[in-house]
């Protein structure tokens, strides 16, 4: 049995919680990719988000494992461009939450650990330090292995279109697969901005 997640943003409109967090469908890891910072650089969140080598630290999780308790009407979605992710933010206090795929099939929700209320043993260590080479200070020698995160996502991802479990997600509508709110992709403007520094 694994432990339930407190999830809220900074003002705490927006609560959630992960249900039943355990090593069997939780991933930790940090992404030093510039498209995370620059989405918590857009939302002016780097202090909150932001480790001091510019990464995000990460907990993925399966959206049938989330529930919204507070501020549905709060999340907000942003891409950084026409094919990207969706990225998810508390807009009360433009707070960045999760990422999610496009889609409802692929069940995936990478959160921000900075929201959530775990200790590290709930976590998990930390599996891989990605993109290492967009970082912009040190990084752990051991970077861990992409191909055991890729495995275990896809794993968990595949067993919850096999079951069925992906109809469960509090971000789509599963039965149109529309998202529940309207993405937004950022404006060239925003983007340079964003991506600048
Ligand atoms: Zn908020
Ligand atoms: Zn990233």
């Amino acid at each position: 049995m694994g432990q339930d997640i407190a999830v809220s943003c900074a003002c705490g409109s927006f609560r959630a919680v992960i249900r039943d967090a355990s090593e069997q469908t939780g991933n930790h890891a940090v992404c030093y990719c510039v498209d995370c910072r620059a989405f918590a650089r857009h939302l002016g969140q780097e202090a909150r988000i932001l480790d001091p080598s510019g990464g995000t630290d990460l907990y993925q999780t399966l959206p049938w494992q989330v529930e919204i308790l507070e501020g549905r009407d709060q999340l907000a979605v942003l891409q950084l461009a026409g094919r990207g992710l969706y990225r998810w933010y508390a807009r009360c206090c433009d707070t960045p939450i999760c990422n999610t795929m496009r889609t409802p099939k692929l069940s995936f929700a990478g959160f921000s650990t900075a929201n959530l209320d775990a200790s590290s043993d709930v976590l998990g260590p930390i599996l891989l330090h990605y993109k290492a080479d967009q970082a912009t200070g040190p990084v752990p020698e051991n970077r861990g292995s992409m191909m055991r995160l890729m495995y275990r996502t896809i794993r968990n991802t595949l067993r919850s279109r096999l079951n069925g479990k992906w109809r469960q997600t509090p971000f789509f509508d599963a039965a149109t697969g529309r998202c529940i709110a309207e993405p937004r992709v950022l404006s060239d403007e925003e983007r340079a901005v964003a991506y600048a520094g």
